[in-house]
């Protein structure tokens, strides 16, 4: 309920979902395991052979006596033994017996070998090749496989020799599979901007000659799992062209300079294939802010791969029809560079889905599935407000899952309502989630901001009222976006900021009688406010044209860490006094304007808890409706 204010994207907190492990992950992971499998085993098989000649040592004095006995069928003499076949026959497999023999020095032995009809062989000492064999390729050999493996476990195949420097950005070939537009809903703004960029791709030049000026770069920004991967996917489906997908965890690597290299060869291979989309998903991973007082070292790699992006960004030419799509759910840390015209200029906001959206993306993900006749999927996405694509895509799995469990032939309400249970509860915990009280009472709250500020005459246009939960301690907002920029506010315009900040209070002492914690932030930024405008404007009657207490800023961070009070303990009396007679007067004025338009406060309230999202237009309607 905090956010009244134009700073949707500002800190959305890293809420990661524990996305179900991709299938298609774990048959290739299947698929590495029996190639493993199988050539352990040939190896075993090999050693087993090799071995299986059962060799028994002997003594020097019972090969003598075999010797004497014409028992020796032939033998190896090298250095050190003496290795040979009997002419006794093992009982077991038929075979003459092997034996080995350390030899006394023995200078008539060659002539004992002979009369006895031995055949033999001298072998001089020469390690050379066993030595390298056991001490060098087989040891090495088994590090290899081992870190191979490892790596492909731990699901980054970059540990392999012959791939370091080489982009694994691998190119989906135009199965029968391809994603598209119909496999993404609840992103309609999202996909309506992406449309250009499929328009361009399809067909690059004719889009040029009509004077089209393409972007370079698109960043999809929203919370996770809210599908931005899998529209840009549906990007290169739709548009009918190759797909280089690299996420930026990708590029740091354990060698130094290897990530600059990637994004190199990453162009490269683009450029070859074009028109065609790269993908950098998680951008963040290199794209966050260079630099700053703090990095001693040590991200030097992650620099030089942003630096080699941004060169490649501004290098190609745009004619060929390559477009660079990034995502990202961390905008805020990401370096001012990549945001720089002919970069990534183009932001599209992939939000999270209101209800109408929820359904269409439940009705993609229950496609396949057996339903039973009374499962309602309006009944379903109302349940889940705040959930995105990703556990959506959850629900219909566990439920499908428990279904089969309970041996049903159909799907059953009960089994998307555990689930549902099952992801808000889980382990991947969902702490954003509302209860239908509690949904009941943000639609009051934002509904009041959103009616004051239609009320009070110098606020900005409402662009949107949201009560889907974007987070931890914003439970929903009131979007106004400035018709202008703006570099100065007047003493009314900032009074009337702090009466729409109030609005939210008020809405819920109005209709509840009671007040929640939700308003706080709000609360807090009033009293800001205020306080400024005693303090730091000179805004007050009572005190005048004066400021208090001098801002104390740090020389190496840059930022404030305190205020230094250079007024009495009396004029700080006075400021509070006076503070606290604009939020008392702002609040008794809110309270007035709210308990005369009740009725569009329910109005909109309601709409609001049906809808989860209101444009400004439909704000527009509600209160003309309402006053008619
Ligand atoms: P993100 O990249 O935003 O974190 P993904 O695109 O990886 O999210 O989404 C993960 C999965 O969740 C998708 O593969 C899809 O099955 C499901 N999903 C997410 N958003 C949507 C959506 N808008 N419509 C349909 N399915 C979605
Ligand atoms: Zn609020
Ligand atoms: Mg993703």
């Amino acid at each position: 309920m905090g956010k009244t204010n134009f700073q949707i994207s500002q800190k959305e907190p890293e809420i990661h979902v524990n996305k179900p492990p991709e299938r298609k992950f774990l048959q290739k992971q299947a698929n590495f395991n029996i190639w493993f499998f199988i050539f352990v085993m040939i190896l075993l098989y090999f050693v087993q052979t090799v071995m299986q000649v059962k060799t028994e040592q002997i003594p020097y004095s019972r090969f003598q006596s075999y010797l004497a006995s014409d028992k020796v069928a032939q033998c190896v003499i090298n250095g050190k033994t003496i290795v040979g076949t009997l002419k006794i026959m093992d009982k077991k497999t038929g075979k003459p017996l092997h034996f080995i023999t350390v030899p006394l020095y023995n200078a008539n032995l060659a002539k004992e070998l002979e009369k006895h009809g031995v055949k033999y062989s001298v072998e001089v000492e020469n390690h050379f090749l066993s030595n390298l064999l056991f001490t060098w390729i087989i040891p090495f050999g088994l590090i290899f496989l081992i870190w191979y493996y490892l790596g492909q476990k731990m699901g980054s195949s970059g540990m392999n020799f012959m791939n370091i420097g080489k982009n694994k950005a691998h190119i989906h070939a135009d199965t029968g599979q391809k994603v598209t537009f119909k496999d993404a809903a609840g992103v309609d703004d999202a996909k309506q901007e992406l449309g250009e960029v499929i328009e361009f791709l399809r067909n690059p030049e004719h889009f040029q000659r009509l004077g089209g000026h393409m972007p370079r770069g698109v960043l999809l920004v929203g919370p996770p799992g809210t599908g931005k991967t899998l529209l840009a996917r549906a990007v290169s489906g739709e548009a009918g062209v190759p797909f280089f997908n690299i996420s930026g965890s990708d590029f740091i690597e354990m060698f130094v300079g290897v990530g600059a290299s990637r994004v190199r060869d990453l162009f490269e291979q683009a450029r070859a294939k074009a028109p065609c989309i790269i993908f950098i998903d998680e951008i963040d991973a290199i794209g966050r802010q260079r630099g700053g007082a703090v990095s001693m070292g040590g991200h030097d790699e992650r620099e030089q791969t942003l630096n080699q992006l941004l060169v490649e960004m501004d290098g190609f030419d745009t004619s060929k029809g390559i477009v660079v799509i990034s995502a990202t759910n961390r905008p805020d840390v990401l370096d001012k560079a990549l945001l720089r015209p002919g970069r990534f200029d183009r932001q599209i906001v992939v939000d999270k889905p209101d209800l109408a959206g929820r359904v269409e993306i439940l009705k993609i993900h229950t496609r396949n599935l057996k339903l039973a006749p009374d499962v309602d999927l309006d009944i379903i996405a109302k349940r889940t407000p705040g959930f995105v694509g990703a556990d959506l895509a959850n629900v219909a799995n566990e439920a499908a899952i428990l279904g089969a469990r309970m041996d049903r032939d159909a799907i059953i309400t009960a089994d998307f309502e555990a689930a549902i249970d099952r992801v808000i509860a889980g382990p991947e915990k969902k702490t954003n989630t509302l209860s239908q009280d509690e949904k009941h009472r943000v639609a009051f709250h934002e509904s009041g901001h959103t009616l004051i500020a239609k009320l009070v005459p110098t606020a900005e246009p409402v662009h949107k009222v949201s009560i889907i939960p974007r987070g931890i301690g914003a439970l929903g907002y009131t979007l106004q976006v400035p018709e202008r920029e703006k570099f100065l506010a007047t003493k009314n315009e900032i009074l009337d900021q702090i009466a729409i900040l109030l609005g939210g209070r008020v809405a819920e002492e109005i209709i509840f009688a009671d007040v929640s914690t939700g308003a706080q932030n709000d609360l807090e930024r009033s009293s800001e406010l205020a306080r400024n405008m005693v303090c730091a404007y000179g805004m007050s009657e009572k005190l005048g044209a004066i400021t208090f207490g001098k801002k104390q800023t740090s020389m190496f961070l840059g930022t404030d860490y305190g205020e230094q009070k250079n007024y009495s303990e009396e004029t700080a009396r006075q400021i509070d006094a006076e503070v606290k007679l604009i939020v008392e007067n702002s609040y008794g004025r809110v309270k007035e304007l709210m308990s005369k338009h009740r009725n569009i406060l329910n109005s909109l309230a309601s709409q609001l808890e049906e809808k989860e999202v209101l444009s400004g237009e439909e704000v527009d309607v509600i209160i003309k409706q309402s006053q008619a």
